[in-house]
């Protein structure tokens, strides 16, 4: 190829023949078949063929083509361009027959096809119909896809013979019936004519599923290295017990038994010379910020410091509160860094961290900054640490880094994670799961209603309020900008304090400024608002035990762990909490699934599981997440079964053949392995 082809490649990463060979197909397009119009259905794509029956122009917003095409089955379908050249646009004569490719949707008049690909028949008889499957690469800037394809073709002709490529135990493979490496690539990128085409767009061909299993053991692999590396760097053991002991007996409740047992694996962790790494997986409310104040008091009894990093300035706020409460009648400082900490207030907070004044240190991302060093760190703990970058996790650990020692870590979220995607995401890290509520909640009550029933809510606010209790409003408009859902909440806000006269209404939304924010959320906090109107800066963490009623807008439009996260912010007291889920019609099928689940079920692990059944783990666990690069074939929904002989295969490999394991990690991440030395 040529230099500027080879760059735009590179670009992406795509520097060897290898490169060429892994980049996999991410679907097919079947054009091995015909079908009638009146068979399409709406996001199933399908070849279709016609004869072209009117041709219109439009120039309304923007110019549009439209072609309509119709063909036996006596149903029409139109095809929508937005970007043609006019030459394009006279090749469709009416009469003239055509056959085209794509995903139809619902449109004005019928389904339509916005820019199929097409080609125009001139043959009376109809041309043959393609005999296999043709692979969809995923797109690379500057490259056309016909370039793409034939430059895979041409690396696919110099594969090697099988047993050079190959890096798998045979007996592995034969176990599971499964193909070599070769054999796999080459029924991916070329299926033949009589392959399973249903498998093959499924991904379930067996070719596939090898290719998964190699893939994910890479991925595996990688972690464990990760994991192998954090562990050959030495952290300084923090084995006292007393300072806690002290906290855990002044603390106006006892401890659950999933709390105690998370502390012990916590304490046995960082009693240890080697850097703790562990994730305490908890749902909301389940009261994991304790057990990081418990941690932090070993760090504290040795004369060290301990961090508590969290991504929002409410929840670090809150923790801030908590922590002081807790912390200073023992007499441990705990000092404040988050962005609105500015002038002498922070040179001061500088100062107490760098001397070591401040024992534990709460903040925001403000934590990471250059200007920021800790005397002698030994706990890094980072909360919510979903929202966070593996990068931002190791900017805060680095902080305590002392020659080859580095300070031990505490990560903990409230999306839990099904089992099957921790034990791929988290390879490298322990788990611990604080799997119990704190006795005397009682569930929250959750109903989902059309929006239609919105008037009946303003009375039901009323009864909760005047009975002393507290509500959240939350108003969503997930894919619009900050600015539309602050008005949008602003107008509710209005009209809510308009229908709801002698309630007491507050509004906090993302475009507020810090300290108005926080105004309102510690009014709503001390009881001094009744019904918070709110977006979803509410979240993440916060805690206010007398709010009892939460009622969530367009709730169609969340995810599964937002919601879950959201309805967590009620049912925190003792008072018996009811959540209700207003969505707009119509309910798409997902959006369904999603309110009936939550309507089902406050168990968060289920709702984890139903949530990557509904929307895959790319998702659940973006890159940013876990520093995982994305999969190029693996599922791992679909592919979970495999993770077991991922396990198998990946500690017999580092056993006997690290530098197969080295090789494998080469191959299929390559240099997104960086952070192998994390
Ligand atoms: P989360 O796990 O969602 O971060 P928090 O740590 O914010 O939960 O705890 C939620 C609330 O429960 C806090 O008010 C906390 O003080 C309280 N809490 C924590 N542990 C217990 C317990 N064992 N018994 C009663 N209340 C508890
Ligand atoms: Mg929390």
């Amino acid at each position: 190829m040529g230099a500027k082809v080879a760059a735009k490649l590179a670009a992406r990463g795509l520097a060897t023949l290898q490169d060429l060979w892994l980049l996999l197909p991410k679907g097919y397009e079947d054009r091995t078949r015909l079908t009638p119009i009146r068979g399409l259905q709406a996001g199933v794509a399908a070849q279709v063929e016609g004869r072209v029956e009117a041709v219109e122009r439009g120039f309304r917003y923007r110019p549009t083509l439209r072609v309509a095409i119709g063909d036996d089955s006596l149903s029409t379908l139109v095809l929508r361009f937005f970007h043609f050249r006019a030459a394009q646009a006279a090749q469709f004569v009416p009469g003239s027959r055509i056959r085209c490719y794509g995903t139809p949707r619902p449109g004005q008049h019928g389904l339509e096809i916005v820019h199929p690909s097409y080609r125009l028949l001139d043959g009376a008889d109809g041309e043959a119909l393609g005999e296999r499957l043709d692979p969809v690469y995923p797109a690379i800037e500057g490259i056309g896809p016909a370039t793409l394809r034939k430059l895979i073709g041409l690396a696919l002709d110099r594969l090697p013979d099988a047993d050079a490529l190959e890096l798998l135990p045979a007996n592995a493979l034969e176990a599971r019936a499964l193909p070599t490496l070769r054999e796999a690539l080459l029924t991916v990128h070329r299926p033949p004519a009589d392959a399973d085409i249903a498998a093959l767009t499924a991904g379930v061909h067996p070719a596939q599923r090898r290719l998964a299993l190699e893939e994910l053991l890479a991925h595996h692999l990688s972690l464990r290295r990760q994991r192998i590396a954090l562990q050959s760097q030495g952290a300084r053991p923090l084995a006292g017990g007393a300072l806690a002991a002290r906290l855990q007996a002044t603390l106006p409740f006892v401890l659950t038994d999933a709390q105690l047992r998370v502390l012990d694996e916590v304490r046995a962790d960082m009693a240890r010379p080697v850097p703790m790494l562990r994730l305490v997986q908890g749902d909301v409310g389940s009261g994991k910020t304790v057990v990081a104040a418990l941690a932090a008091m070993l760090a504290v009894e040795d004369g060290r410091q301990a961090a508590l990093m969290a991504p929002t300035e409410l929840l670090a706020e809150q923790h801030l509160a908590s922590l002081r409460a807790w912390l200073e009648p023992l007499g441990v400082q705990v000092a404040w860094l988050a962005g609105k900490v500015t002038g002498r207030t922070r040179s001061t907070a500088l100062a107490q961290v760098a001397s070591g004044e401040a024992q534990v240190v709460v903040g925001t991302h403000a934590l990471m900054q250059q200007a920021v060093a800790f005397r002698d760190l030994a706990l890094a703990i980072v909360d919510e640490q979903h929202r966070f970058g593996v990068h931002q996790r190791l900017a805060l650990r680095d902080k305590g880094a002392d020659g080859d020692r580095v300070p031990h870590q505490l990560v903990m979220t409230a999306t839990p994670i099904p089992r099957t995607l921790a034990m791929a995401a988290y390879a490298d890290l322990d788990v611990s799961a604080i799997d119990q509520l704190p006795p005397g909640r009682t569930p929250v009550q959750t109903v989902v209603l059309g929006a239609g029933r919105r008037p009946e809510l303003i009375e039901r606010i009323r009864t909760a309020c005047a009975g002393g209790r507290q509500a959240y409003w939350v108003c969503t408009l997930i894919d619009e900008s900050d600015e539309v859902v602050a008005q949008s909440a602003q107008s509710t806000y209005d009209a809510l304090r308009e229908a709801l006269p002698g309630v007491r209404v507050g509004l906090v939304h993302g475009r507020m400024k810090a300290g108005e924010k926080q105004a309102a959320m510690r009014a709503f906090k001390d009881g001094g608002i009744d019904l918070l109107v709110a977006t979803t800066v509410i979240e993440v963490g916060v805690d206010v035990p007398n709010a009892s009623l939460m009622i969530v807008e367009n709730a169609e439009r969340l995810g599964l762990a937002q919601l879950h996260q959201l309805r967590g912010r009620v049912g925190r007291g003792s008072e018996a909490s009811s959540c209700v889920l207003l969505y707009q019609s119509p309910l798409a099928s997902m959006a369904r699934q999603r309110l009936e689940t939550m309507r089902r079920t406050s168990d968060g692990f289920v709702i984890a599981e139903k949530d990557l059944e509904l929307r895959g783990p790319g998702e659940l666990l973006g890159t940013r997440q876990t520093g995982l690069a994305a999969f190029r074939l693996a599922d791992l929904a679909r592919d979970a079964d495999l993770l077991p002989a991922v396990h198998r295969l990946g500690e017999g490999l580092l056993r006997e053949a690290p530098d197969v394991a080295d090789r494998l990690v080469e191959r299929w991440i390559g240099s997104a392995a960086r952070y192998a030395s994390a």
